[in-house]
């Protein structure tokens, strides 16, 4: 039997895992710490795929300069790190204008089409976890803001999302009777759903583990072991080899260092994002819910509610600056009363894995053809969890996935390869 390296066991990696086991490969995850404690963890678990715009948008070039200069914003650029990702930062602004917009937004409604249908069939094969079908709701304060969302949702259809219904104030508070007289109106999706995501990946990783799955936590990878132009094994830290017949780099925004050694550039960031979780909240929400221009992020789950948010780029690393913290219970502030009373409130930061396209590479790798990725899912990674899972699982067995994987290669940002192709 084939047998498969997963270098990371994030939503991506066990979910990848998942399916590889359930084509028949014999599996080993590895994961320098816990399994599920990177960017999969703490984050709200919409399955979204109304929200298919990628994170370069028009405008934000302006408005995330502008953002530089306040810690609390929604999206916040340490002006420190700027010399050090420079490259990143002008690939990223490059992407900021409505024609690449548009097209990410294509790219990622292809994906998003999906999504639902492969959370229905992880719950059919009977994998046991929480999952909210409630619809989401989009809360405004200002209308210029509802304007810009109507655009992005009249492609409903193509994201494989229900058609918005547009809401009244007065209607809107009347599904979530805790929103502020000072919104504006509101969009219900009712197609959309959530999960509790630490439930998602302990269902995934005890599947694996009771499915024979060789599962290896707090081992970090350190090294590929190239022969012969494939990927025979990889080098763990302390020197000790795992052999394997094909490997997937599932390492979300620590991608780029072993990607590299595999001999090609991905320009990942860390795009990092905090959540609150109050345990036994007083505030009830039938849905989750996003309040749009603070973009704070809310999920209720059995027994707590999780608001998550901010966009910092600061670097690899999970240090936690309370400024981002405050910035969230600001913004929650604005539109809701009384959301913060329970029993205790659990902050968290993560690494959103960001590539400067906003799109995830889904693909082999250009230069060694037993060596794939699957990273970069930025903030869709649980939505897109199961289907990039399938995708990945049917290229690495089959040779060919569902859909047309092109706008995702893993090659697309290395100038070197692209000119060699040519
Ligand atoms: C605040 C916040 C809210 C979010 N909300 C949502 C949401 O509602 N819906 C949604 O779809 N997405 C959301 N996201 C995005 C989502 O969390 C990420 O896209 C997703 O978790 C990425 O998964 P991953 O498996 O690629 O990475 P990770 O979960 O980070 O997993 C990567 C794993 O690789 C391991 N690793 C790294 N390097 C090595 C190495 N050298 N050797 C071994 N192991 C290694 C790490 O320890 C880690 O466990 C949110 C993110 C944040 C931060």
């Amino acid at each position: 039997m084939a047998r498969s390296i997963i270098i990371g066991g994030g939503v991506i990696g066990l979910l990848s895992a998942y399916e590889l086991r359930r084509r028949g490969r014999d599996v080993i995850v590895i994961d320098k710490g816990n399994f599920g404690q990177g960017a999969s963890a703490g984050n709200a678990g919409w399955i979204t795929p109304s929200l298919s715009a990628p994170v370069p948008a028009p405008g934000l070039v302006a408005q995330s300069i502008k953002w530089m200069l306040r810690p609390d914003s929604p999206l916040y650029v340490k002006p420190s790190v700027v010399p050090g990702m420079l490259g990143w930062l002008l690939e990223f602004w490059r992407h900021c204008n409505v024609e690449k917009y548009e097209q990410g937004r294509s790219a990622l409604g292809m994906l998003n089409r999906l999504s639902l249908r492969d959370f229905d069939r992880l719950a059919e094969q009977g994998l046991d976890f929480e999952m909210h079908s409630a619809g989401l709701l989009y809360v405004f304060r200002t209308e210029e803001a509802l304007r810009a969302y109507l655009d992005d949702l009249a492609h409903w259809e193509e994201f494989g999302a229900s058609e918005p219904k547009r809401l009244t104030p007065d209607e809107a508070r009347e599904l979530e009777p805790a929103l502020r007289p000072e919104i504006i109106g509101g969009l219900l999706v009712e197609s959309e759903r959530h999960v509790r995501p630490e439930k998602l990946l302990s269902a995934a990783e005890q599947w694996l583990r009771a499915n024979g799955a060789d599962m290896r936590a707090h081992t970090e990878v350190a090294d590929l072991v190239i022969q012969d132009g494939r990927v025979t094994g990889v080098r763990v830290k302390g020197g000790d080899v795992i052999e394997g017949d094909e490997v997937l780099l599932a390492t979300g925004a620590e991608a780029a260092s072993l990607a590299a050694r595999a001999g090609f550039e991905l320009p990942m960031q860390a795009g990092k994002g905090y959540s609150l979780t109050i345990r036994n909240p007083k505030l009830k929400l039938g849905r989750s819910m996003y309040l749009v221009e603070g973009r704070v992020a809310l999920a209720p789950y059995d027994g707590a509610l999780r608001l998550a948010g901010t966009m910092e780029l600061s670097g690899i690393n999970t240090n936690l600056y309370e400024e981002r913290i405050a910035g969230i219970r600001k913004s929650a502030d604005l539109y809701l009363t009384d959301w913060s009373d329970g029993d205790e409130i659990i902050p968290w930061v993560g690494m959103r894995p960001m590539l400067p396209d906003g799109l995830p590479a889904i693909g082999r790798a250009p230069t060694i053809p037993n060596f794939y990725i699957a990273s970069g899912h930025a903030m869709l990674g649980v939505t897109l969890g199961p289907t990039t899972a399938a995708l990945i699982a049917d290229l690495m067995t089959k040779g060919q996935a569902e859909i047309d994987l092109t706008p995702f290669d893993p090659a697309r940002f290395d100038r070197r390869l692209a000119a060699a192709r040519r």
